[in-house]
């Protein structure tokens, strides 16, 4: 079999596919522990609202038909977007109506489409990038050029908190939007930090992308104003040169694959049409699930009142977990400020964090390692090596005992450095 360059792509290891196989595997062998994927818990009380509402559409003839016979518009379910975009204004007063809003299957597949439509060869045999200002950041972009090379990332500046902690901050003297820059993105909360960029820096990037003519776009697949989960001071904005992308998965909806974009309407249209042609259709049915939830701006008072502190109570034990048993070696936590992530830095680890994640898989601990979140960085930064993602949305015994098990290998690694 002879493949194009867009083929080869998916054969050669991209980080998506080895952290979706190895999280299958996990799932598959049933004994792992699972501190690798984005998988969202599962929320009792909001497994339980879904279920009344599917019980309702299943019941209700007109209702089912269009839940799973009939094709929604390129752009979405009407009903959805003008609930939204009527909630939004209500919410936050932005100036926006259905046209700004496009439905994608997953928010995934939205970066796919946005990233290829704004960068990658121009007519002319320029290369526009996206510029990621803010790494590590999601490993999900990383493969999601048609063409190599879609993205420039810009090493962050490390702010140490106490003993413990740290932060990282967006190096604004190091940004140059040059005319290859064709937009910026920051998801925020980003995973894998857990880091909530500040009102300060995203005024700042805001500015810097309106001065350029490009767009900002903002991952809020864990933030406002739903799945909410932030868990410090942070506020929502919109100006009509961002494009926003949000999701219903973190709500508790990931495989009704459900992504948002709000954006300029010209920029809707683009979306909408190349949605056409690759989707033909939006998946409408997280949608219908979730219109009266939008319309009455429940979704946005679970998200508050269930989801978010679901997540932060995790939170919170993992990072107890963390200081109880991580001794006798250093170590620093990204302040966890959002999602469902502790990224963990081991300064100076005698081996490579690629290394401490096989080890970790031989002993049934499924993380991420921290150099998969790095794409456009260019090489020769050791921290890089140092990191590693670990997720604390499952059984809160099981997070505590990974911690443990990842205590004993970062314990075994300086015992060996030092003989
Ligand atoms: N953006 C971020 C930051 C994510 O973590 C994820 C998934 O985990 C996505 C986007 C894609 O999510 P989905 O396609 O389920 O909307």
């Amino acid at each position: 079999m002879r493949l194009s360059a867009f083929g080869e792509k998916f054969f050669s290891g991209a980080g998506i596919l080895s952290l979706m196989d190895d999280l299958g595997k996990a799932m598959a062998d049933g004994g792992s522990i699972m501190m690798g994927g984005g998988n969202p818990g599962h929320i009792r009380e909001i497994e339980e609202v879904l279920r009344q509402r599917l019980l309702e559409l299943a019941s209700d003839e007109q209702a089912l038909r269009k839940l799973i016979g009939v094709y929604e518009p390129p752009c979405g379910d009407r009903t959805f977007c003008c609930a939204l975009a009527d909630l939004l204004k209500r919410q936050y007063g932005w100036a926006i109506s259905e046209e700004n809003i496009c439905l994608t299957s997953g928010s995934q597949s939205a970066f796919f489409l946005l990233f290829n439509l704004l960068a990658g060869r121009t007519r002319e045999g320029g290369q526009q990038k996206i510029l990621l200002p803010l790494a590590p950041e999601y490993i999900g972009y990383a493969d999601l050029g048609i063409d190599s090379d879609l993205f420039l990332s810009i090493r962050p500046k490390i702010e140490e908190i106490g003993e413990r902690y740290f932060k990282y901050r967006v190096n604004f003297e190091k940004i140059v939007l040059g005319p290859d820059i064709a937009a910026i993105c920051v998801s925020r909360p980003t995973n894998p930090t857990g880091n909530v960029l500040t009102d300060a820096e995203m005024r700042k990037l805001s500015r810097l992308a309106k001065e350029h003519g490009i767009p900002l776009i903002i991952d809020s697949a864990y933030g406002l104003p739903f799945p909410a989960m932030i868990y410090t001071e942070a506020a929502p904005f919109w100006e009509p040169h961002l494009v926003l992308s949000m999701s219903l998965s973190k709500f508790g909806l990931p495989a009704a694959r459900t992504g948002i974009i709000i954006a300029d309407a010209p920029l809707i249209r683009l979306l909408s049409g190349a949605n056409a042609v690759i989707n033909l259709a939006s998946c409408g049915f997280g949608a219908m699930l979730t219109v009266d939830l939008v319309a009455s701006g429940e979704i946005i008072r679970l998200s508050n009142e269930v989801v978010k502190p679901f997540y932060e109570q995790k939170m919170k034990l993992a990072l107890a977990a963390v200081e109880e048993q991580f001794t006798g070696f250093p170590y620093r936590i990204h302040i966890p400020e959002g999602a469902m992530f502790l990224w963990l830095w081991f300064p100076d680890l005698p081996i490579s964090s690629r290394t401490l994640y096989e080890r970790l898989k031989q002993r049934g601990v499924v993380v991420v390692s921290g150099d998969s979140f790095f794409p456009g960085l260019a090489p020769g930064w050791q921290h890089i090596h140092e990191c590693l993602r670990i997720t604390y949305a499952q059984d809160e015994l099981q997070v505590r005992r990974g911690i443990g098990l990842i205590a004993e290998e970062v314990q075994a690694a300086w015992k060996a450095a030092q003989h």
